[in-house]
């Protein structure tokens, strides 16, 4: 999904908004103060740790010893 981070210029609010067309961008406004002047925020990535697989499972062991 496309969503967005702004910051309005006026009052500093942030607001996150989905934009699916271009020219919605330039529609927005700020839902606080209704400020047009709204600025993109840059999107960080959250930051996720590696997921670590554990390779689990042991080798049996598979020798049928017989004594007569
Ligand atoms: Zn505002």
């Amino acid at each position: 999904m496309p969503l967005r981070e702004f910051e309005c210029e006026r009052c500093g609010r942030t607001f996150e908004a989905l934009i699916r067309h271009p020219e919605e961008e330039g529609e927005l406004s700020c839902p606080a103060c209704d400020e047009r002047r709204v600025r993109r925020l840059m999107s960080a990535p959250a930051a996720l740790g590696g997921s670590a697989e554990a390779g689990g499972g042991g080798g049996g062991c598979g020798g049928s010893g017989r004594f007569t």
